[in-house]
């Protein structure tokens, strides 16, 4: 499968990053969460004090960005959440991430997850899904997870940041968050992480036939 790119697109908490990192090891392919990106690009800019709506000071985060700066351990929770997709509005922001998911992909092929791998960063990719799943089921997946790392959550918090982050995605001027046209839509409201898999590898192994 050496050279193959999946691209993998979807709101939050849809279950798609298990699900690529699944499909990857599955095809021997390697895995980037282009989400990583825009949270640590989020995280140098509150490290700095300055806002994360700031284009300057989100511009010269990016720009600045390290591989180390993708490991760090507070890259998750709402801050980080809300900082990631401020910074992810802004263009030039995404114009400095661009060509390095571009890379990564070309090298030896990759799955690669987010929210315009299919539309804008790899749009000629053979295999595109989006991942989604009703907004109820993802407050609740995205609360327990919470809940499982010992964060103090209530669930209509958790809702309502989670459909504001989505709203942002989807109404910026620039790479919203919507299917390629050539997408394979999967939901996962009714789907365990197994089963979403299953149905996943499934439909990528009838696109490339
Ligand atoms: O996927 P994840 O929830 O970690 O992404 C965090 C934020 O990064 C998203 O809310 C979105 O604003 C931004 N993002 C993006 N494009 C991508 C991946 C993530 O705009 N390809």
């Amino acid at each position: 499968m050496t050279g193959l790119v999946i691209a993998v697109d979807g709101p939050a908490a849809a279950g798609k990053g298990t699900l690529a990192r699944r499909l990857a090891a599955e095809l021997g392919l390697p895995y980037l969460d282009t989400g990583l990106l825009y949270r640590a690009t989020g995280r140098r800019v509150l490290d700095a004090g300055a806002d994360p709506q700031d284009p300057e000071a989100a511009t010269a985060a990016a720009r600045a960005l390290t591989p180390a700066d993708l490991q760090r351990a507070d890259l998750r929770g709402p801050e980080a959440d809300r900082a990631s997709s401020a910074v992810a509005a802004i263009p030039a922001v995404r114009a400095a991430l661009l060509e390095w998911q571009r890379e990564f992909g070309r090298r030896h092929g990759a799955v690669l997850d987010g929210r315009d791998i299919g539309t804008v960063v790899f749009p000629e990719a053979p295999v595109k899904l989006f991942v989604t799943a009703s907004t109820a089921a993802r407050a609740e997946r995205r609360w327990r997870e919470l809940l499982g790392r010992g964060v103090a959550a209530e669930l209509p918090v958790v809702a309502a940041e989670m459909a504001a982050r989505d709203a942002q995605d989807s109404a910026r001027a620039v790479a919203p968050l919507r299917p390629a046209e050539d997408a394979l839509v999967l939901d996962t409201t009714a789907l365990d992480a197994e089963a979403a898999f299953a149905a996943a590898l499934a439909l990528v192994r009838r696109k490339l036939r």
